[in-house]
């Protein structure tokens, strides 16, 4: 008997992760790593190394949909470990 191992990327969101993403303003928001502080409640927890789009055009910075998701859901978690500092993956 014999068997075929498939290997499927479906997993490695970090890839599929757009390098450039366009901004409210019309103008194009460059993929950047940083560290930002999320909420849960009254509980604060630093996050590093999230995924964000910052605009060069005004400023702004934005998480992309599933990125956004993620963000809340670990800060939920972390606050539950009682952890105030966690990475983003
Ligand atoms: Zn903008």
């Amino acid at each position: 008997m014999s068997y075929s191992v498939a290997t499927i990327g479906k997993d490695s969101e970090g890839l599929m992760r757009k390098s450039r993403a366009k901004c409210e303003c019309g103008s194009s928001a460059e993929l950047q790593y940083k560290a930002k502080l999320g909420r849960f409640g009254i509980h604060k927890v630093t996050v590093f190394n999230v995924p964000v789009y910052s605009c060069n055009g005004c400023g702004n910075s934005f998480m992309n949909g599933s990125d956004a998701k993620k963000f809340a859901k670990r800060i939920e978690d972390a606050v539950k470990s009682n952890l105030i500092e966690i990475n983003f993956d």
